[in-house]
């Protein structure tokens, strides 16, 4: 079972003649790279189903795949633009299954939500098990939609991010926790991937950058840093909500950092970069988050304006290792060319602050400073500082 990745988009900047057109020109692509006696079917919208009737193994299933996914990849033409989709696939292999069609559906359905969940763009074959994660995941669902309405398990703490060469503290980060009342402590990276597929991830953003916004007021003489889900930024009129809370709160919107991800910048959409240029506009930072881990490409750079970029924690972690030290070293190089500010997250050791500090980092953040806390600790280390400040 097929379906595309980021079509809607297509159709809401292109018009639905082109989706249409986009739509034939995918089922002929796939129709070409099947032999004669398969099946290839549109369910509606941009589903797909295709139906191999003689295959002898799992790995000739997943060679066709393979084609699928680059066959999606390849840009179509229409009505005069090119558009990029991509394609999740979720497969179900019958001798290990049963052959009842209904159930043969319901499993290839369940296997795509699982490709879709991995980030999409990519294919998932049935295996039992996926049938109690999917239920796990509907009771997140159930329990986030509750958390939010009454607002009591919801947290976000705040990480301070330092000036490099001993400088104080300049800024935070707001990372939202989830206190479940039975499962304790829940991870973001569990919870805002679910959010994100759900569509809770506007409201729950809202929620983090009204909090954010709080903290912003008690703290004036620090920046705070904001997280931005991709996913946000499809939804209509992402910008001007962002603005609208900001300036509710009565926070002068350039002490507010927004932190994208590289994904939010790869295709090419219209909708992405109007609303990140409104928001810089209105006077927000943008600081590109997690660089270095996608398909990092200073031409984005040149494209979309950013002030910051935050060098991903795995290139400091590796910090020693001769690709990563020559990376770092020339991400601030270039980086400072083009009149970047830069910060490296996940800094533990002295040892990777200190050569940061003299390959020319801007800013760190990590657990040789401090993890993320709660409010209350952090007024606590910002009033440490103050005293220090003082005696010295
Ligand atoms: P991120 O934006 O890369 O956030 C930094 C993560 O690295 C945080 O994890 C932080 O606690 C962790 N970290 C900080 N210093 C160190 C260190 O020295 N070493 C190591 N190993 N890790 C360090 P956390 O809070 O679990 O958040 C994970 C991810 O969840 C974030 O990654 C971000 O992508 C997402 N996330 C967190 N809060 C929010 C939010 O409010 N909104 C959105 N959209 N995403 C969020
Ligand atoms: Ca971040
Ligand atoms: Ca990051």
């Amino acid at each position: 079972m097929l379906d595309l990745d980021r079509f809607k988009q297509v159709n809401d900047t292109l018009g639905h003649a082109a989706g249409d057109a986009l739509i034939r020109d995918f089922g002929s692509r796939i129709s070409d790279l099947v032999q004669p006696d398969a099946t290839v079917a549109r369910l509606g919208g941009d589903e797909f189903v295709v139906l191999l009737p003689d295959v002898q193994s799992k790995q000739a299933v997943e060679n066709i795949c393979h084609k699928i996914l680059s066959a999606a990849h390849r840009p179509f033409a229409v009505l005069g633009s090119e558009a990029f989709v991509g394609v999740s696939i979720g497969v179900v292999f019958s001798p290990e299954s049963s052959t009842d069609r209904m159930e043969l559906m319901r499993k290839a359905d369940i296997a795509l939500y699982h490709a879709k969940a991995a980030g999409r763009d990519c294919f998932r074959a049935f295996a039992p098990g996926m049938d109690e994660s999917i239920k796990f995941r509907r009771r997140i669902e159930e329990d986030l939609r509750r958390a939010l309405a009454s607002g009591d398990e919801l947290r976000v703490h705040y990480q301070p991010l330092v000036g490099a060469a001993g400088e104080p503290i300049v800024g935070v980060e707001a990372l939202v926790r989830w206190q479940h009342p039975r499962r304790g402590l829940i991870s973001p990276e569990s919870f805002i991937p679910i959010a994100e597929e759900t569509g809770l991830i506007s409201q729950l953003g809202e929620w983090i950058l009204v909090e954010a916004c709080s903290a912003a007021k008690r703290w004036p003489q620090l920046f705070v840093a904001v997280n931005l889900s991709p996913a946000q930024f499809r939804m209509p009129k992402f910008a001007e909500r962002v603005i609208e809370i900001v300036c509710e709160a009565g926070v002068d919107p350039g002490q507010i950092e927004l932190e994208v991800t590289e994904t939010v910048l790869l295709h090419d959409d219209e909708a992405i970069t109007v609303a990140l240029n409104k928001l810089r506009d209105a006077g927000f930072k943008i600081a590109l988050d997690d660089f270095g881990t996608g398909y990092s490409s200073l031409s984005h750079l040149r494209k979309f304006e950013v002030d910051k970029i935050k060098i991903d924690r795995t290139f400091v972690q590796n910090l020693g290792t001769t690709d990563s030290t020559a990376i770092v070293t020339a991400v601030v190089n270039l980086a400072h060319a083009m009149g970047l500010q830069v910060s490296a997250e996940g800094v533990e050791t002295k040892h990777q602050s200190t050569f940061l500090t003299a390959a020319g980092c801007n800013v760190m953040q990590g657990f040789l400073f401090s993890k993320a806390v709660p409010h209350d600790e952090m007024e606590a280390l910002l009033s440490i500082e103050r005293d220090k400040k003082q005696a010295a």
